[in-house]
């Protein structure tokens, strides 16, 4: 039989986009099917033909709902994905908010691109539309953490918490030959909301992510303290605060974060507004009794949005009457990285104001309109125009609900048996190439930055006792 491989159709060589390929005996398994966002060269391939035909791939399996793991699915499906779409509970949940939005979205985006006349392409299609991402929902079937589930062909799949984000895992895809573990993305060691995760069995192939392999989250003595002293000052002058936020898991940290701040004292009480549709929708899945089991055991869930003075924006009426605020305010609205969504118009009408502050929340991918503001542009394009940036742009990297260097090194460290290889993934060059140095250096464990269409063989080179190998002490670089 043909010996099982793995092929990098995405996160390789970016963050975004993650996808990739087993094929395990006959049975073709894609394990995430991500959208590209950022860099125009990467999104592009959003439009290209999949690689290989989608109707011949048997099983999509998904570590958890992100759109730049799971948004790609409407189109693969529209091009003839016809098998399953494994998940845990938590992801399905989410993956409904965030497919049938994007579909809007991209729908509305359209229509707006068309009729403002702003696009090279005549006329302006969505990549897929809201029908598309509902067709795409009907392919799911819910797993359980921490249980082997049979795919059929003889492989076997095991959902491991991942502390990400809710019903986020990392997936371990074995058979009688071979088992390749991916980690998705990890969460922190301790997240604010989320239970925290568990170590997976390891594997003698290991997928893993490096988003922040060279970077260290801050601990400050004071959490937040920018955070805070933004939303003092801001108010203090008259103006306005905007939060771009991650929908599914963002709205619901922030607001924690806000709530306790205003409890304590620390920051003054002005009207909060959540203006995204999607965080609305998240944030009640997050309250859902039966996703109970993923929350931290010491949660109050009732103060999850339970501040009084949360006014919550569902629709366009009332989101549009926002635009033209009096006085000091917060406003929450999505995407986190301003690619997209409501925050745009907030971004147009609130940017050219020295006033007010943008404060972003979470990782912004290289070619976004929020890495631009993080990197101190002057002037920010939004809906064809240039608009100056004159708002204070500060950034609370405390939010953050990805690994940092040193989570990722405990997480690896953790797994038995030792893998016989790392593939490093889902990292900017810097810092899957920093990630990769330090696994040489403080495991001496052999591992490879995935390049975007490389294969790889994932069969384990020698008999299973052999990847048993010990550990070695950190920082020695050798295999023992
Ligand atoms: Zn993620």
């Amino acid at each position: 039989m043909a010996p099982a491989t793995l092929t990098f159709l995405g996160a390789a060589g970016t963050v975004t986009g993650s996808k990739f390929l087993l094929t395990l005996g006959d049975r073709r398994v894609l394990v995430d099917a991500g959208m590209y966002q950022g860099e125009k060269r990467w999104r592009t391939m959003n439009w290209a033909d999949f690689p290989i035909n989608p109707a011949d791939i048997d099983d999509v399996v998904l570590t958890h709902a992100h759109m730049d793991h799971c948004g790609y699915l409407p189109k693969l499906v529209k091009d003839g994905f016809a098998g399953t779409v494994w998940a845990t509970e938590g992801t399905a949940a989410l993956a409904e908010i965030v497919l049938r939005d994007a579909g809007y979205l991209q729908e509305r985006d359209a229509e707006h691109a068309e009729q403002h006349g702003y696009s090279k392409h005549k006329p302006v299609l969505p990549l897929y539309t809201e029908e598309d991402a509902q067709r795409a929902l009907t392919h799911f079937r819910q797993v359980e953490y921490d249980t082997d589930v049979s795919l059929g062909g003889g492989v076997v799949c095991r959902w491991t918490r991942a502390g990400h984000i809710l019903g986020s895992a990392s997936v371990r895809v074995s058979t009688d030959h071979t088992a390749i573990l991916f980690s998705g993305d990890i969460g922190r060691h301790d997240h604010p909301v989320l239970r925290p995760r568990s170590t997976p069995q390891g594997a003698p192939f290991v997928v893993v992510e490096s988003t922040y392999g060279d970077r260290e989250h801050p601990e400050p003595e004071r959490a937040h303290e920018d955070f805070a002293r933004a939303i003092r000052t801001t108010v203090a002058h008259g103006g306005q605060v905007l939060i771009p936020a991650f929908a599914v898991d963002r709205t619901e940290v922030v607001l924690q974060t806000i709530g306790e701040m205003q409890r304590d004292g620390r920051i003054p009480v002005v009207p909060i507004y959540v203006n995204s549709p999607m965080a609305l929708n998240a944030l009640r899945v997050y309250r859902d009794p039966a996703h109970r089991d993923e929350l931290r055991p010491d949660l109050d869930v009732e103060e999850l949005l339970g501040l009084p003075n949360v006014h919550e924006t569902p629709d366009a009426d009332s989101s549009r009457e926002l635009m033209s605020l009096d006085g000091p305010a917060i406003i929450i609205s999505s995407s986190g990285m301003a690619t997209g969504g409501r925050v745009l118009h907030h971004l147009e009408e609130m940017l050219p104001d020295p006033q007010n502050t943008i404060i972003l929340t979470g990782y912004q991918a290289s070619g976004t309109r929020g890495r631009a503001l993080e990197e101190g542009a002057r002037e920010l394009k939004l809906h064809g125009r240039y608009i100056p940036v004159n708002a204070r742009i500060v950034r609370d990297a405390e939010f953050s609900v990805h690994a940092d260097s040193t989570d990722l090194m405990d997480w690896l460290r953790d797994l038995e048996p030792a893998p016989e290889t790392v593939f490093i993934v889902h990292g900017e060059e810097d810092a899957a190439a920093a990630l990769h140095e330090r696994i040489a250096q403080e495991l001496g464990w052999t591992s490879a930055v995935a390049r975007y269409g490389e294969v790889v063989v994932v069969e384990p080179r020698h008999a299973t006792v052999h990847w048993h190998r010990r550990r070695v002490p950190p920082g020695s670089g050798q295999v023992s």
